[in-house]
């Protein structure tokens, strides 16, 4: 390689479970792997990731301190930052800090995380991650025979309502003010799996250190709730997906079966990619990436 080469063969962009994932395995494959990444990852709010095999119930920062060890261990290198611009093409790629350094790569794996959108309740950002959530997968198994509350109004509202059926004792639905967005035929399977729905506002949420204690409407009674759940959207942690000129769906940039996006060189994985949103299959992401980087890297002269 001339001296000229990129220093990294590839950059990933975040060191959360599917960044440090594919560094550990392009590690593996003897890659020189840097990862940077800003440190705000999307569940730091919460106390245990749940369902993660083999790793009962981790810390988020447990967690993601022992894919690093381990990743490290292998041959990755990580460094705390936050990366502000990926520019160049495959092979020649400049990925540029706020904090003014600048790495060249021959690839970039862009495996940032989403950024959920809370609702905008007195109250919810002590709850959130404790016990206020967004995804019914992650912790409904952990409200099992409990009351439980939603915030919204749509049939997504309404579907995440019934999901939680599965676990819960109870579940009502609050649309905060607003008139119900669901149609008859919605209200009635609602109705019919005792769901009510609440369409008074909703003042305040109330949840000393973090545990739900009640609900406070106005002008109407408490509800009593030990989680709430609520789903309004989510986007990418930052825009250099869109910058880079990403083929996007909905905000999130569009992989093929081996996850690289639709600009050459530059690979996504993790919850930027879409569902599953769960640690798991942000990990499993990150090594699908790794194993495709690692294959485009080899050079001609050793396939047949
Ligand atoms: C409240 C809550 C509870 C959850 N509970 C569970 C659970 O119990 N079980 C489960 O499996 N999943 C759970 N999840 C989902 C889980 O957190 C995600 O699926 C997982 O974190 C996704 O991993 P990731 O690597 O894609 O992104 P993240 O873990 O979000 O990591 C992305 C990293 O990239 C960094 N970054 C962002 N922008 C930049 C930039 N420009 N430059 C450098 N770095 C950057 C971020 O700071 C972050 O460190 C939960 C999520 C939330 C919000």
């Amino acid at each position: 390689m001339s001296r000229a080469a990129p220093a990294w063969d590839v950059v990933v962009v975040g060191g959360g479970p599917a960044g440090l994932s594919a560094a550990l395995w392009l590690a593996r494959y003897r890659r020189r792997a840097l990862v940077l990444d800003a440190g705000r990852p999307r569940n730091r709010a919460t106390w245990a990731v749940h369902g993660f095999p083999g790793l009962p119930d981790l810390r988020p920062d447990e967690l993601r301190a022992r894919l690093r060890e381990q990743a490290m261990a292998a041959g990755a290198e990580f460094r705390a930052g936050t990366v502000r611009a990926v520019d160049g093409s495959q092979d020649a790629f400049t990925v540029s800090t706020h904090g003014g350094a600048t790495h060249r790569a021959r690839r970039v794996l862009l495996a940032f995380g989403l950024r959920d959108v809370l609702p905008d309740v007195p109250g919810l950002e002590e709850a959130f991650g404790q016990s206020a959530f967004h995804c019914p997968d992650c912790d409904g198994p952990s409200v099992v025979g409990a009351p439980v509350a939603v915030y919204g109004r749509g049939p997504e509202a309404a579907a995440l309502a019934l999901y939680l059926l599965t676990w819960a004792s109870r579940v009502e639905l609050l649309s905060d003010g607003a008139p119900s967005a669901l149609g008859p035929d919605q209200l009635e399977r609602l109705r019919q799996n005792d769901v009510a729905v609440r369409t008074e506002k909703v003042r305040r949420i109330v949840a000393p250190g973090g545990r739900l204690e009640r609900i406070e409407l106005e002008a109407a009674p408490d509800v009593a709730a030990e989680a709430l759940f609520f789903h309004l959207g989510a986007r990418p942690a930052c825009d250099i997906a869109e910058a880079l000129g990403c083929e996007r769906d909905g905000g999130q940039p569009v992989v093929d079966h081996a996850q690289e996006t639709s600009v050459r060189g530059v690979f996504a994985a993790g919850d930027l990619v879409g569902p599953p949103y769960l640690a798991v299959s942000a990990a499993a992401s990150g090594v699908r990436a790794a194993l495709a980087i690692h294959r485009s890297l080899v050079p001609a002269s050793r396939r047949i």
